[in-house]
């Protein structure tokens, strides 16, 4: 069967691709697993070299892959651009830390035991449509620095930036089978790729509901699970802050990628006391987001990824907004920036929106604040705007959630450990730690008795 893929801009096809089945799945499995024996004994040294290759070979086609990802998710292009600058200091990162990751000596009776970090085979890399080739990134650095080869399998609406990405991995000398791109549907190929007995490990971002089915399927062959699932995070706005310059990058921590982001900090919590003055200014901020083409250079938000998500993000919003703003006539999937004044137990605080649509609620004092940040089933990210470091401290310690920042709104960096806490998944993908997550450790006990 074809896959129409559109550009969601313009509702226009972009591109026709064959899909893969059960069948394709499988020779896909096969390959990967063909490949193993000799990609684990490339020597650390070439395989970091091989991954510096790649890195460099994203920067040169840098440009190329920015406008795949804008064109076929809708993505502003400068935001795009970043994104794609991200993949490649992704491949430099783990290309250093191929042989650094290093196993222990530890002093035992009647010997010295050794610890060895050993790669688990087959993994399977399922990836959403959000951060296509970002996202991949962030698996595909550490599977290969451990010595595992893949079958990676990019979501039904953008398997574009994956396909172009698989051709510049076998540029940079990676050999034929480490790397293998499935296109095909979650349920079927997706699927048979968290049951291969053939499979070790799924790397999973994608829904909470999507992460329950790939547990239970992994289940059958205890297969090992990351699993990055949806957020619902807070922005928690004290009023001892620097409210303008809380107010002024509040809209990018909502409506940034069309508020499809996992991080965004779609529940802004602000103290009463600063309450009117926060809601005017973040209002004010937002009424000169730039929506429109995702190609001009000036543009900050483009469309949701298709019309069957904006129903979805459009049924939050059924009564009086704080602010809606303007968006661009057909065609293309858009949907306005959305500020709503809300309850923590309404539903559009409760749930994931995955669409611009913020919802602000008040709350009292500190413990109120830590009480409704963490009300939440999601525990992914979040950020906290005070002046009072100490405090800053206490409500970061408190918030039960994987990622955060204080008085900034991102809390993504290649170099430290991203994940959740509670139904926002587990285990950690960038840093060193997402290393401990695509090797198995071994330890071996080496006799000194005569
Ligand atoms: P999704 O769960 O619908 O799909 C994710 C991937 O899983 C796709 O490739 C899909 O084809 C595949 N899939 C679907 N059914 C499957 C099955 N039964 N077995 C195996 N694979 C299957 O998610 P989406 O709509 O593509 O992405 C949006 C979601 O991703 C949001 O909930 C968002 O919060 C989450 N997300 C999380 C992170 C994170 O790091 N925590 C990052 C980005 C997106």
């Amino acid at each position: 069967m074809t896959l129409t893929v559109l550009n969601p801009a313009t509702e226009e096809p972009i591109a026709e691709l064959e899909q893969a089945g059960l069948e394709e799945a499988d020779a896909a499995v096969a390959r990967a697993k063909a490949a193993f024996p000799a990609w684990r004994a490339v020597a650390p040294a070439d395989r970091a070299r091989l991954l510096r290759r790649l890195a460099a070979l994203v920067e040169e086609n840098a440009e190329e892959l920015a406008q795949i990802e804008s064109r076929n998710v809708g993505k502003p292009i400068a935001g795009a651009r970043g994104e794609v600058g991200m993949v490649a200091q992704v491949f430099h990162f783990y290309a250093g830390a191929v042989d650094k990751h290093r196993g222990d000596t530890i002093p035992v009776t009647g010997g010295v035991a050794a610890t060895f970090h050993e790669p688990l085979g087959v993994v399977g890399l399922i990836v959403p449509w959000n951060f296509p080739v970002n996202i991949a990134s962030w698996k595909l650095g550490p599977a290969l620095a451990c010595g595992n080869t893949i079958v990676l399998k990019p979501a039904e609406l953008t398997p574009l930036s994956a396909l172009r990405l698989s051709d510049l991995v076998l540029e940079a000398g990676i050999p034929k089978g480490v790397v293998n791109v499935l296109v095909g549907k979650g349920s079927v190929v997706g699927q048979r790729l968290v049951e291969h007995p053939d499979v070790a490990k799924i790397g999973f971002t994608g829904s909470t509901e999507v992460g329950r089915s790939v547990m239970e399927g992994a289940a059958g062959t205890i297969k090992r699970v990351t699993l990055e699932l949806g957020g619902k995070s807070a922005n928690v706005v004290f009023a001892d802050a620097d409210i303008e310059r809380a107010a002024a990058s509040a809209p990018y921590a909502v409506f940034d990628n069309a508020g499809q982001d996992c991080c965004a900090r779609s529940r802004v919590l602000v103290e009463r006391a600063a309450y009117d003055r926060f809601l005017e200014q973040f209002v004010a901020a937002t009424a000169k987001v730039h929506v429109g083409d995702p190609a001009d250079e000036s543009t900050e938000m483009g469309p949701l990824i298709s019309a069957e998500h904006r129903e979805k993000v459009a049924s939050f919003v059924d009564g009086d907004t704080a602010f809606r703003g303007d968006v661009p006539g057909e065609p293309g999937f858009w949907y306005p920036c959305t500020i709503v004044e809300a309850s923590n137990d309404d539903r559009v605080a409760r749930e994931e929106v995955f669409g611009p649509v913020a919802a602000v609620i008040p709350f009292e004092d500190e413990a109120d604040a830590i009480r409704i940040a963490n009300d939440t089933p999601f525990g992914l990210s979040g950020s906290i705007w005070t002046r009072d470091t100490a405090r800053a401290l206490r409500v970061t310690r408190a918030i039960d959630t994987g990622v955060l920042s204080v008085n900034a709104n991102t809390s993504v960096r290649v170099q430290t450990p991203f994940g959740g806490f509670k139904e926002s998944g587990f285990g950690r993908e960038l840093g060193l730690e997402a290393l401990d997550g695509y090797s198995e450790l071994k330890s071996v006990f080496i006799s000194t008795e005569e």
